[in-house]
């Protein structure tokens, strides 16, 4: 049962919005978040009723989109640099590369029921992209590449479950799924209505502008 004092349900609490680090757990009743009238954490979310700065504001955006994409802040920074070194609106670019992690899109592809599982799957190298394997949950996958699972993983109970329990529910309109190949295609960029709306990048951008 999802632990509503364990250390990651705490972290929706804090964000205030649910960030779906637990999988199954994330979608059903037994979800603390959504049993409770959801408040931060701390005794009796006194925290909440306490006027928040504009930094405040813009820390806790930053911290909602590192927490739901697992990337620690180094890593998190670096992507900014990266996003807005490139063409484009460094917000939607920004996500666009995490949306474009290994991990993420074998998450997105329903083969994990959280992100911190498709991660775990990715290193103990499960996947191959184009047919070669790749066990780095960081590496960003391109439009046009093929992501399938090994021929030895193809058993394998979490992912057999996890394909079952979503099916195509939830499967962006950028990639195409083969549930019967165990195969994935990442036909193009996401855009942005197709990544997650409890993220504000322009408070992601501010925060690292400052
Ligand atoms: Fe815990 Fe998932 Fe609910 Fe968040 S969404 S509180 S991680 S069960």
């Amino acid at each position: 049962m999802a632990n509503p004092h364990s250390p990651v349900c705490r972290l929706c609490r804090r964000e205030g919005v649910k960030l779906y680090l637990k999988g199954d757990k994330c979608l059903s009743e037994r979800c603390p978040f959504t049993k409770r009238n959801a408040t931060p954490p701390g005794q009796h979310g006194l925290s909440r009723r306490r006027r928040i700065s504009e930094y405040g504001i813009q820390l806790r955006a930053k911290q909602r989109g590192r927490r739901i994409y697992g990337v620690l802040e180094t890593q998190f920074h670096n992507y900014f640099d990266a996003a807005a070194a490139r063409k484009g609106v460094t917000g939607t670019v920004l996500l666009q590369m995490l949306e474009q992690r290994l991990d993420n899109v074998v998450y997105r592809a329903g083969f994990a029921a959280s992100r911190k599982e498709a991660r775990q799957l990715v290193s103990h190298r499960h996947f191959k992209v184009d047919g070669r394997m790749v066990n780095i949950p960081a590496f960003q996958v391109k439009s046009g590449q093929v992501i399938t699972l090994r021929e030895r993983s193809r058993d394998l109970e979490p992912i057999r479950r996890s394909l079952e329990s979503r099916g195509s529910q939830g499967l962006p309109g950028w990639m195409t799924l083969y549930p019967d190949e165990l195969r994935v295609d990442v036909t193009r960029l996401p855009e942005r209505p197709e990544m997650d709306a409890s993220i504000d990048e322009q408070l992601i951008v501010e925060y690292y502008s400052r």
